[in-house]
C-alpha cells in the first residue's frame, strides 16, 4: 500500500515541486498551504507522515505538531523549515517531531529521510508483540484473529474487533478517544454508529474479563473514550 503523506507548505513553488517528487517516489500526497486546513485534513483523514513547514498562515507548524501529538503519537512528523538555529530544531523535536530538516535542503536527502522514517513504521508493525498478546491469561493472535476466552474456549475476532483491540493494547494505560478509534480503524469507510464501539468493548469484557460487570481491563471513561489496563503484567 502506498504511504500517504500530508504536505504542509505555504510556498507555492516548493509545495508543487515537492508534491510532484513525492508522487514520483510512489507516495500518495495531499497538500495544503494553510495551518488550520492542515489540522482539519489530519482530523478527517489518515496519514503515515506529515511534512510540516513552521512559518505558516493561521496556525504555525509547532502548534500543529503539538495539536497532532495530543491525539496521535504514531504518525511521523518531519519539519521542513527555514528556521535552522539549534534551538529552533530542538523546539521542533520537543514538540514531538521525528525529524527536522532545514531549508534550503537537498531533495535526495529529504526523500531518504522519509524512506527511513516509513521503514521504522514497518518494523514496529512486524514486532512480535503486535502479532500476539495475552490478556488475563487469554491469548490473542492478531495474525489469525483467534483468541482463547476466559473460559479457555477458542473463538475468533472480526477484523475490526482485532484492530480496535490492538489499538487499545498499543496505547495501554492511556485513554483512547472514540474519534481516534474511528479514525484509526474505520479510516475512510463509513463510520459505524456510536454503539458499535461500545458493543466491541462489551464483547472484549465478556471474553477477557473475570467479572465483565466490573471491568478491570477495558475501562470506559464517560464522554472521553476507553482505556486498556493489563492487570496481568501490573501484578507480576
Ligand atoms: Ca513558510
Amino acid at each position: 500500500m502506498k504511504a500517504r503523506i500530508l504536505l504542509v507548505e505555504d510556498e507555492e513553488s516548493l509545495r508543487s515541486t515537492l508534491s510532484l517528487n513525492l508522487e514520483l517516489e510512489g507516495y500518495e500526497v495531499v497538500s495544503t498551504a494553510n495551518g488550520r486546513e492542515a489540522l482539519q485534513l489530519f482530523k478527517t483523514s489518515k496519514f503515515d507522515l506529515i511534512i510540516l513547514d513552521i512559518m505558516l498562515p493561521e496556525i504555525n507548524g509547532i502548534d500543529i505538531c503539538h495539536e497532532i501529538r495530543k491525539e496521535n503519537k504514531k504518525v511521523f512528523i518531519l519539519f521542513l523549515s527555514a528556521r535552522n538555529l539549534g534551538s529552533e530544531r530542538v523546539e521542533g523535536l520537543k514538540a514531538g517531531a521525528d525529524d527536522y530538516l532545514s531549508k534550503p535542503f537537498n531533495l535526495e536527502e529529504l526523500l531518504l529521510r522519509i524512506e527511513i522514517l516509513l521503514k521504522r513504521k514497518k518494523t514496529t508493525l512486524s514486532d512480535p508483540l503486535s502479532q500476539s498478546f495475552t490478556i488475563n491469561g487469554c491469548a490473542v493472535n492478531f495474525i489469525t484473529y483467534e483468541f482463547t476466552n476466559i473460559l479457555g474456549q477458542t473463538d475468533s475476532l472480526s477484523k475490526k474487533e482485532a484492530q480496535v483491540l490492538k489499538l487499545l493494547i498499543e496505547r495501554e494505560n492511556q485513554v483512547v478517544s472514540r474519534d481516534e478509534i474511528l479514525n484509526e480503524v474505520w479510516n475512510y469507510e463509513v463510520f459505524p454508529t456510536g454503539r458499535t464501539i461500545d458493543n466491541f468493548i462489551l464483547s472484549f469484557r465478556k471474553n477477557f474479563e473475570s467479572d465483565p460487570a466490573h471491568p478491570k481491563c477495558f475501562i470506559s471513561i464517560r464522554g472521553v473514550g476507553y482505556k486498556f489496563i493489563n492487570h496481568e503484567i501490573n501484578n507480576e
